[in-house]
């Protein structure tokens, strides 16, 4: 054998079997959407998707869920089940468009859709809404009537939501009030683990939830001093969500391998100044989350 076949003998062995997905306890996190009910180009709706296996969970679908999936190079038909946090518009108004353009992509089973009271409803909701759609595709185009429909449940109390193949995923309340109930999850493979906090401000059960966790996507606001003592609304805005102080307090008694912020809501206050803030708490490492950002969960925290 030649030293170059050799050496491509030797590529092909290593990137087949040495691959970070190929790890048992890995996981991989892609932030689809870090962005809130705020239409902007830089941050679209709330969505994330976690790699586990070679399965893809989907956490929360907002705006451009199915852009952002071409961007990361996920096929739609690849996409087998979605947990809702909760069922504020800016976490569901994608939900259509990735439900039936990975239909119209041949996704080769239903649709799971996983979430708080209220999923159920929606998934009929949705389905009625369409109808128009699946007689056209399922005539003309000969759209498989089988994979239309979407499986829904809804959580009767927070606990395990999805337990196989050593992949756990648990949906523990959060604080989001009047928003009742909302979740926050938990996904666990191995010795691997990443929460999504979804919508919510400062939360002891979160805290109990998060032991040991390697990876904490959590969401932020906050808004300048002057302009949240005029404006009622936006202080009540606030009030559901986590300041960048109550973030550092949660992330000194959680202590992950790393915190990265999504749901990022600010008004009149930069990036810079939340991370400034929020470190002077928290002392570990602690990043800016935005749309695309690649994170590795094994014996390290990688950042891509
Ligand atoms: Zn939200
Ligand atoms: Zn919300």
């Amino acid at each position: 054998m030649t030293a170059i076949k050799y050496s491509l003998l030797l590529f092909t062995i290593l990137t087949t079997f040495f691959t970070p997905s190929a790890y048992a306890d890995y996981m991989e996190v892609t932030l689809l959407g870090t962005g809130t009910p705020k239409p902007s180009i830089e941050r679209f709706g709330p969505a994330t998707v976690v790699e586990v296996k070679g399965r893809y969970f989907i956490f929360d679908s907002g705006r451009g869920i199915t852009m952002r999936l071409a961007q990361a190079g996920i096929h739609l038909s690849r996409i087998e089940h979605v947990f809702l946090t909760h069922l504020h518009s800016d976490h569901i108004s994608g939900l259509s468009d990735l439900w039936l353009t990975s239909w119209i992509w041949q996704r080769p089973k239903k649709l799971e859709l996983t979430g708080p009271t209220g999923v159920k409803a929606l998934a009929k909701h949705l389905c009625l809404a369409h109808q128009a759609d699946f007689t056209y595709r399922t005539k003309n185009t000969q759209l498989d009537p089988e994979t239309y429909d979407i499986i829904s449940r809804d959580i009767q109390s927070e606990g395990i939501v999805y337990d196989q193949d050593g992949i756990t995923i648990t949906a523990f309340l959060v604080n989001h009030h009047p928003v009742e109930p909302a979740y926050g999850y938990r996904i666990d493979n191995g010795e691997a683990s990443v929460i999504i906090s979804g919508d919510t401000t400062y939360s002891d059960n979160l805290i109990k939830h998060a032991e040991g966790v390697d990876l904490l996507i959590h969401e932020v606001a906050a808004a300048g001093t002057t302009l949240l003592a005029q404006n009622p609304r936006l202080q009540k805005v606030l009030s559901y969500h986590t300041t960048p102080e109550q973030a550092g307090r949660l992330f000194k008694h959680v202590q992950p391998k790393a915190a990265v912020f999504n749901h990022v809501l600010l008004f009149g206050v930069d990036e810079a100044a939340i991370l400034e803030t929020t470190r002077s708490a928290f002392n570990g490492e602690l990043r800016m989350g935005y749309d695309l950002m690649r994170i590795g969960v094994g014996n390290n925290i990688t950042f891509y």
